[in-house]
């Protein structure tokens, strides 16, 4: 049979997403979505939406949801990109931002690792920069590698790992030649936001999702602010790929839910309490665990190794994320989840541990 990939097709290795078994059995502690609701607001809008009006496009501008956005983070509705999840402006932002004959883009050895998927599928070279022994991320030395772009998760994944917006600042000053994208994933449970200062520097992107802090993640959607400039070229990007990426439900439901936030910021701080409680209940049970500031927890235990503690996990029916990649093969990525499912899991440990 003909093989008619291309050899960027052919060699590339893809992004593995987390399991989505939504079977009911499961305990999904595995992709790090929020265990509450989305807003009854949004509920709302979602049930009275207007059915008849999908035969019509999605509105080009975006106009209300980037409102509701800009209303919400303080800025001006020409500061605000909307995308297909924050994952599609990840994308984006690497044709937009990177040349393939460039300096490419600098980040973490554990990030995220659709970054690098990202850089090989554009053919954008990039350098990592390895974590510190205790996996945080030292901003100097990010600072002194040759770059186009810097690329920064705050907080970190898998590692949860926040930094504070004091060190942020100064590195945003002295990388001011050229553009730093922080995405701000996990932020809703660490509420230290960068976005205030996209209007001092003309260099930062910062990305943001409403699949994590609103509770939207089957909603596909995520934003950038920025100044001008740098939304230009995500918009000259987006319309040479699909000029409609959010679709009209998803404008109108993420609208009404970022007009919510005191729904959010008492689940959102209800998520970060759970956190801190499964952070100590595994640390005594022989985990070590590292300081998380996001909605999950990544953890080692003394005498099991990772991928054991994610198989015996599996079998009694709770999902955890492994990551099979050098210096983090034996922890395990645990979602923060209800009061209920946490306490499923730390059950389900405590059966692995007695035997
Ligand atoms: N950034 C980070 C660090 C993430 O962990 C995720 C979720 N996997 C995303 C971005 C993408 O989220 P979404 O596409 O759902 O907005």
């Amino acid at each position: 049979m003909n093989d008619f990939r291309s050899k960027l097709v052919r060699t590339i290795a893809p992004y593995t997403a987390g399991e989505q078994l939504n079977d009911k059995r499961y305990v999904k502690l595995n992709t790090n979505e929020n265990p509450y609701a989305p807003s009854p607001k949004a509920i709302e809008a979602l049930h009275s939406f207007p059915a008849d009006s999908l035969k019509l496009y999605p509105p080009l501008e975006m106009r209300a949801l980037r409102e509701a956005i800009a209303a919400a983070e303080g800025v001006a509705p020409q500061n605000v990109f909307c995308g297909n999840g924050s994952d599609e402006i990840l994308a984006l932002c690497f044709p937009a931002f990177f040349d393939a004959d460039g300096q490419g883009a600098a980040f973490a050895d554990i990030t995220y690792s659709f970054y690098s998927v990202f850089c090989s599928f554009f053919h954008i070279p990039y350098t990592l920069l390895p974590l510190e022994e205790d996996f945080s991320l030292d901003l100097a030395k990010l600072t002194a590698l040759p770059a186009q772009g810097i690329l920064v998760a705050n907080p970190n994944a898998p590692t949860g790992i926040g930094i504070p917006l004091d060190e942020i600042r100064p590195f945003v000053a002295q990388n001011k030649g050229r553009i730093v994208i922080l995405d701000e994933a996990y932020m809703p449970f660490f509420n230290q936001s960068a976005v205030p200062l996209t209007e001092e520097y003309d260099n930062l992107l910062v990305v943001k999702t409403f699949s994590k802090g609103y509770s939207l993640a089957g909603m596909r959607c995520g934003y950038a602010i920025g100044n001008r400039a740098l939304i230009e070229g995500l918009e000259r990007c987006r319309d040479c790929f699909n000029s409609y990426p959010v679709d009209r439900v998803c404008q109108v439901v993420c609208a009404a839910a970022i007009a919510d936030g005191a729904y959010y910021a008492e689940k959102n701080a209800a998520v970060v309490a759970e956190r801190e409680r499964l952070h100590a209940a595994l640390s005594r049970r022989g985990f070590t665990v590292l300081p998380s500031k996001s909605n999950f927890v990544f953890a080692k235990h003394a005498a099991l190794a990772g991928r054991t503690v994610y198989e015996e996990l599996r079998a009694r029916g709770v999902l955890v994320r492994h990551f099979a990649k050098p210096r983090i093969a034996d922890f395990c990525r645990i979602t923060v989840g209800s009061c209920a499912q946490n306490d499923a899991l730390l059950a389900a440990l405590d059966d692995i541990l007695r035997t």
